[in-house]
């Protein structure tokens, strides 16, 4: 392992976006600071390494006290979005912004919620040849049953719905520049990264933490903002719900067919009023086409959404020669 170490880059970025967390940076700020000069001092990392404040549009003064930080110790870096663009966009131009400088970087929450302690195991792992390490939640002890059920019900939704994600792992992951430098090729608007990060591959491994309670301040992730991360997530990773358009059609036109013959029947026997037979097949059959139809149309516009992600068809991991 003492070999794997030194032909790695050993430049950390931790990555850090923030909205309107005024509440927490000071400590939040204060306790990275710290577990950098651990890792430093036990030669885990380089001295280059750097804690990378993003900056999404805060209305408080969070923008202030990371000039401030930046002022007292460069160490402490940042960068400023135009305005509020949402946690993936602001995780994603961190991300951007330190891959031009690290070897590898760690996104994490600003209110760390996400253990820090776990940061080690990562970098062990990182170490060992991972190009990707998720932290994954083993308990949720602290959170409340409302937000337990509402976050798991979301991981279960997205993969019901055909998304490959790891379940329980929010952002706190490790990514290796090789495994930013791929997924800056994820041209898509809609992006929704811990659906993108696994279909990236390469060598990956998992480490689990318990999750703690928000230091200070309050959640930015009210349920409507849950639920569109959701929506997102479903409609960015697969077209299943067009699918179920299609299916529901087919089924809906099946019935037709036996209300058909339900109603040939009823005429038969002389139990209806002129007219009513052909009504209701006429109902029924033009139903379930039109859905069948509009399913169909759907399976194409979904082709082609995903055509104009222009995702990478593969990423070549080794090459022998
Ligand atoms: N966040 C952000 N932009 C937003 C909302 C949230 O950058 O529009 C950041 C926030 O500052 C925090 C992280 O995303 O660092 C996660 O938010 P929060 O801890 O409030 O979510 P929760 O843990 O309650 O799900
Ligand atoms: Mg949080």
């Amino acid at each position: 392992m003492e070999e794997k170490k030194s032909e790695r880059g050993r430049i950390l970025y931790l990555v850090v976006p923030c909205y309107n967390e005024q509440e927490v940076l000071p400590e939040t700020a204060q306790r990275l600071l710290e577990k950098l000069e651990s890792l430093m001092g036990r030669g885990m990392i380089d001295e280059e390494s750097r804690i990378l404040f993003v900056n999404d549009g805060s209305k408080d003064r969070t923008w202030e006290m990371i000039e401030e930080l930046h002022r007292q110790n460069p160490v402490y870096q940042g960068v400023k979005l135009s305005r509020n663009r949402g946690h993936q966009n602001a995780l994603l131009g961190g991300l951007m912004t330190a891959k031009e400088y690290a070897d590898m970087t760690i996104s994490l929450d600003a209110d760390l919620q996400d253990d820090i302690d776990v940061i080690d195991q990562f970098l062990e792992r990182y170490y060992e040849g991972c190009e990707i390490v998720y932290g994954v939640r083993s308990a949720r002890k602290t959170d409340t049953f409302f937000k337990r059920f509402t976050a798991e019900s979301f991981y279960r939704l997205i993969s019901f719905m055909g998304g490959e994600v790891v379940f329980n792992h929010a952002d706190y992951r490790l990514m290796s520049r090789r495994a930013l430098e791929e997924l800056s090729n994820y041209q898509e608007v809609n992006l929704f990264l811990r659906g993108i990060v696994p279909m990236i591959g390469f060598q990956t491994d998992v480490v689990t933490y318990e999750r703690h309670e928000r230091l200070a301040g309050e959640s930015k992730y009210p349920l409507k903002k849950m639920l569109a991360l959701a929506v997102d997530g479903i409609t960015s990773l697969s077209i299943k719900p067009i699918r179920f358009i299609v299916f529901l059609g087919g089924l809906l036109f099946f019935c037709s067919i036996l209300m058909l013959a339900y109603s040939l029947v009823q005429h038969f026997l002389g139990n209806t009023t002129s007219g009513w037979t052909s009504l209701i097949v006429s109902i029924w059959a033009i139903g379930g086409l039109q859905l069948l139809a509009i399913g169909i149309i759907g399976e194409y516009i979904g082709k082609i959404y995903l055509e104009t992600k222009a995702r990478p068809k593969y990423i070549i991991e080794k090459i022998l020669r």
